[in-house]
């Protein structure tokens, strides 16, 4: 559900507003931090966090960004239904999806001997030549990645057919944003720096590498070799409070006030009866809740959504398709509207509340959300 409109419209149900104005911000800011001839891939997996990948993405497209990762193979066919055209890398590509990433002209990052063997069968099978792919190296994630030491015998099963190429190798780091963890970076990008060296060599052809994420670009730029990868930084979350000063929420999750009640004293609020106050108070309750993507954690008054400029707290159990928040000090009244987070009230402060991360919280939000197409 996408619709386009103007910033002047009036809120009348939940939406997540996508401002593609933010959105070039961002990429003009993360690129400002680039070699001008480093190529840029925009990380769109998950609906582009949480977003709109196909809007998203022309739209990224259209400001000249080079190359686009999705982590499924079917996210690459929605991409490639919205008519991107820039190549797309496939970070967890699956055997069963072998056939449509190569009907649809997606790259698979090889993280595995095994998955080598079975695209080059697929490749074979359907008759291509010198198909693309990018080989994953684990440095150190230890999530999906094919060890150095393969490299060998990799190379060897590559150089002995002609179905599939090698154009790219990568890896990714596990601890970018952490200060703590600079030591670990760098180990990781050194063992990353060994695997290339050769590699051109091996594979006869020059190749993309590529390497850092949003917070890598932000703390290790030296290691930026060919491409970048990044995600979260576009949409406008930086991983670090001098960097998030630079970026604006692309996304902006809204609502309206259903109802409001006025709650006489010792009266319990919401399933169970978790809330139960002290004196008088009014509440408004709010149609979202914990099938959208705003769980559990985040009632019982920890959190706070931000009525015309002002906090209330979510109090009590959220529901499923319902949340409460305490208005006893905010003028409002029914159909107003409520902020739930985005440009005033960062996703990074609201998922802290619930001790996750900004990722968890935009990717999270429920596809019956309206998405509205700012630009
Ligand atoms: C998700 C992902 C990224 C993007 O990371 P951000 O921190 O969002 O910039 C980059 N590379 C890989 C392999 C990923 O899985």
């Amino acid at each position: 559900m996408v619709s386009k409109r103007n910033e002047t419209t009036k809120t009348r149900e939940t939406v997540l507003e996508i401002d593609l104005k933010a959105l070039q911000h961002n990429y003009e800011y993360l690129r400002s931090k680039i070699k001008p001839e480093t190529k840029f891939l925009a990380v769109v997996k998950a609906y582009a966090y949480g977003s709109d990948s196909q809007a998203i993405s022309l739209h990224l497209q259209n400001l000249g960004v080079d190359y686009f990762a999705v982590a499924y193979a079917n996210e690459g066919v929605h991409l490639r239904e919205a008519g991107v055209t820039a190549p797309i890398l496939v970070l967890h590509p699956q055997k069963v999806h072998f056939e449509i990433l190569i009907e649809h002209s997606l790259e698979p990052s090889i993280y595995s001997k095994s998955i080598l063997s079975d695209f080059i069968l697929t490749a074979q099978e359907l008759g291509v030549k010198n198909y693309p792919i990018h080989l994953k190296f684990n440095t150190g994630l230890n999530r999906l990645g094919l060890s150095a030491k393969e490299l060998p015998e990799i190379s060897e099963l590559i150089n002995k057919q002609d179905a599939v190429k090698v154009v790219a190798i990568l890896s990714h780091l596990a601890a970018t944003e952490d200060s703590d963890e600079t030591e670990f970076t760098n180990l990781q990008l050194k063992r990353f720096e060994a695997i290339c060296k050769d590699a051109d060599a091996t594979f006869n052809t020059k190749l993309l590498k590529h390497v850092l994420n949003t917070s890598g670009i932000i703390n290790y730029p030296q290691a930026q070799y060919d491409m970048v990868r990044s995600g979260i930084g576009l949409y406008g979350y930086g991983n670090q409070p001098d960097v998030d000063t630079h970026l604006i929420p692309v996304a902006t999750l809204k609502t309206i006030i259903a109802q409001k009640h006025s709650i006489p004293a010792g009266e319990s609020v919401g399933y169970n009866r978790k809330y139960t106050s002290n004196s008088e108070i009014i509440t408004a309750t709010l149609p979202l809740g914990h099938a959208d993507g705003i769980g559990r954690e985040y009632g019982h008054g920890k959190t706070f959504v931000s009525v015309h400029g002002q906090l209330a707290p979510i109090i009590g159990n959220v529901c499923m398709d319902m949340i409460m928040i305490d208005v006893t000090n905010i003028e409002c009244s029914e159909g107003d509207e409520v902020i739930i987070f985005g440009k005033e009230l960062p996703a990074s402060e609201f998922s802290q509340t619930a001790n996750t991360i900004s990722y968890e919280l935009i990717t999270g939000l429920s596809q019956r959300i309206k998405r509205l197409i700012l630009d």
